[in-house]
Parts: structure tokens; sequence; C-alpha cells
């Protein structure tokens, strides 16, 4: 089973700027696609990375899921795929601010 390796401490600051992000109060299936498969997963992904592109948070939220990693779900414009490093730079999406 995969173990996150290094989740932030369970301060309050830590975590804080997740109040801030765009998905808060949507779905969670818009960020974690389970069970999809060729141009379906691809499509929702396009999805929820249109909205993280306008989160104020992005960055943060991409560096988290980096950092720990976040082996499932779209975490700052990124997916599983890509944050496993093979396309990361590809993804660098200049981040929006309103
Ligand atoms: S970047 Fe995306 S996943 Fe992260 S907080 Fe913002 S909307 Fe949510």
């Amino acid at each position: 089973m995969f173990q996150p390796r290094y989740l932030p401490p369970p301060r309050l600051e830590e975590w804080d700027w997740q109040d801030e992000g765009k998905c808060r109060g949507l779905p969670a299936n818009y960020f974690f696609l389970e069970g999809l498969r060729g141009e379906n997963l691809r499509s929702l992904e396009e999805r929820a990375k249109l909205i993280c592109r306008t989160c104020p948070v992005m960055q943060r939220c991409r560096e988290h899921a980096i950092r720990t990693p976040e082996a499932y779900g779209i975490w700052g414009a990124t997916t599983p795929r890509e944050r496993a490093g093979h396309s990361l730079a590809a993804t660098h999406a200049p981040v929006q601010h309103p």
C-alpha cells in the first residue's frame, strides 16, 4: 500500500491554504478520477486542471502534492502520472491570480 512520505505536520497553518482552493465545495470526484481510462479520463482531468489554473493557491497545492507525494487525484493542475516526474516540467502552467 502506498504511504505518503512527507505529510506536513498537523498544524493548522500547514493546511489552511486549502481553505482558498477553488475546489472547495466541489464534488471530490471532479479531482479524484477513479476507474476511468482513455479519452474519458483525459477529458475529466482537463476539466479539473482548468479549475486549478484559476486557483489562487495552485502553486502551493502543486508543491504539496509533489513533496508529499500525493499518489491520487488532480492537485495543482497535475495528474498523478505527471507528478511521478516524467512530464512535470510541461505542466508548469502559469499561476493566474484573480
Ligand atoms: S490547485 Fe486545484 S486541487 Fe489544488 S486547491 Fe486549487 S483547485 Fe484545489
